[in-house]
């Protein structure tokens, strides 16, 4: 039996190494566009490749993931973020578990993740290479243009400038279409729809976002550790986590969530987003007060922005203050009650207006393949017998965190479990 795994991203390295190593006298052809594998696996997590998640619990897990967390239930549950971590580790990779349950190599450097797959299919880097005592074949610089499909003589595959090849299975896994520089441009979804299936609606996601305000350049690089985002639309959605105001408006993993849930909003300059961010997430507007006035009668000749420093910094106490007219040279002693609970009440309920995402920044595309249309107990397709999907290219996303990735691996193990396990109806 040939199975060519079209796509040498997470999912693909993962299905090819999940046959070679359980039915390694299976013939594997793994092709990629690029003249490497895993260019976006390398530059995820800022170059650091955030794995997985170091959450055990699984239905916490795939509440993580604003679509396809059901369709995942059967795939995690096999290849846990627990099974990634140990895989990794077997393979030569140690892992770190942060503080905020993101799990990274303990090298800090994606490359690792990337070479414990190189080692599995013991493959130079080369245009083409029959690995080692394995059936694995690397087809690199190898662009797929269209794939036919015949019941009785199996798949056809087409490249750009190289000879068809004919196989008896395939799986897709073509990743999605954010950072197109990496090699996925969205080439998956024509060729899922050429062999009979739906692509949803596709936007992107997690993304930085753009507001309407401009203040927030003034503070660009200012952070904080938690704070909460709700929206005022139709569908109320609110999310507390880490920040930083950016020079066109807000970016951080708190944003990011926010930007997966509201993937699929329509808005812009003429039709914002009204969005408020509570600063101090964790204190109660009276705890604020009551700290603010002890401040106040023991410096009354302090301005009040010094007093509002023990809760912000300096250039946003400032900001807080002209954004609801107050002047910034206002002295404790000059300051009513009203004002007071006006600035606390500004911190905790700050309002934004999203007009934009930022163009092509964003880790992933929401939407692909529709989830219905293929078996989650064994990724292979419902329309077309032979034919197998994994990783981003379906309709499934995630939350930062190492989710995504969680996903990839989890579905190209079990596409490549199910793949080789199943007799070929060919035969
Ligand atoms: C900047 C950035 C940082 C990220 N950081 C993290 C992180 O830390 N943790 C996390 O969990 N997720 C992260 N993600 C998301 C995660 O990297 C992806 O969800 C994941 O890589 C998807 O895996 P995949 O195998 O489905 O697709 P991809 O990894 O995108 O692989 C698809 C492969 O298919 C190839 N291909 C495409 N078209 C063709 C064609 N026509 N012919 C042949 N080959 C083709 C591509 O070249 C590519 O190698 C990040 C994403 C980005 C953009």
């Amino acid at each position: 039996m040939k199975i060519a795994i079209i796509g040498g991203g997470a999912a693909g390295m993962m299905a090819a190494a999940t046959i070679n190593e359980n039915s390694p006298k299976t013939e594997v052809v793994l092709i990629e566009k690029n003249d490497s594998l895993g260019k976006k696996v390398i530059i995820s997590g800022g170059g650091r490749c955030n794995v997985t998640t170091g959450i055990q619990d699984i239905s916490t897990v795939l509440s993580k993931y604003p679509r396809g967390g059901k369709f995942l239930n059967s795939a995690i549950r096999q290849f846990s973020p627990q099974t990634t971590y140990a895989w990794f580790e077997e393979h030569g990779v140690p892992l770190k578990c942060e503080k905020d349950f993101r799990v990274f190599p303990v090298s800090n450097n994606g490359k690792d993740v990337v070479q414990a797959f190189e080692k599995v299919f013991h493959s130079p880097r080369c245009s083409s290479v029959e690995a080692g005592e394995h059936k694995t074949k690397i087809l690199f610089n190898h662009q797929v243009i269209k794939i036919t499909h015949n019941n009785k003589t199996g798949f056809l595959i087409y490249f750009k400038t190289q000879k068809p090849l004919p196989v008896d299975k395939v799986i897709l896994t073509l990743g999605g279409q954010a950072y197109r520089q990496t090699g996925s441009t969205g080439d998956g979804y024509s060729l899922a729809e050429s062999l009979g299936h739906h692509i949803t609606e596709l936007a992107p996601s997690l993304s930085s976002l753009i507001t309407k305000e401009k203040w927030p350049n003034k503070i660009a690089g200012i952070s904080f550790i938690k704070s909460t985002f709700s929206t005022k639309t139709t569908k109320k959605y609110t999310f507390s986590g880490p920040f930083v105001f950016t020079h066109w408006g807000i970016s951080g993993p708190a944003v990011f969530a926010l930007s997966s849930l509201i993937a699929f909003e329509k808005f812009n300059a003429n039709k914002p987003l009204k969005i408020s961010l509570d600063l101090l997430t964790d204190l109660k507007t009276e705890q604020i007060i009551t700290e603010l006035k002890k401040f106040i009668t023991a410096n009354p000749n302090k301005l009040f922005k010094h007093a509002l420093q023990q809760f912000v910094p300096l250039s946003l106490a400032t900001i807080s203050l002209q954004q609801i007219n107050m002047s910034e040279n206002k002295k404790n002693n000059e300051l009513s009650n009203k004002e007071l609970n006006q600035t606390v009440n500004w911190l905790k309920n700050i309002p934004l207006t999203i007009i934009d995402r930022k163009a092509g920044d964003e880790f992933v595309t929401a939407g692909g393949v529709d989830r219905t249309e293929v078996n989650p107990s064994t990724m292979e397709s419902k329309l077309c017998p032979g034919l197998y999907f994994a990783g981003e290219i379906l309709d499934i996303d995630g939350f930062t965190g190492g989710f995504n990735l969680q996903a990839s691996w989890a579905t190209g193990r079990l596409a490549g479990e199910n793949i080789s396990k199943i007799k070929n109806p060919l035969i």
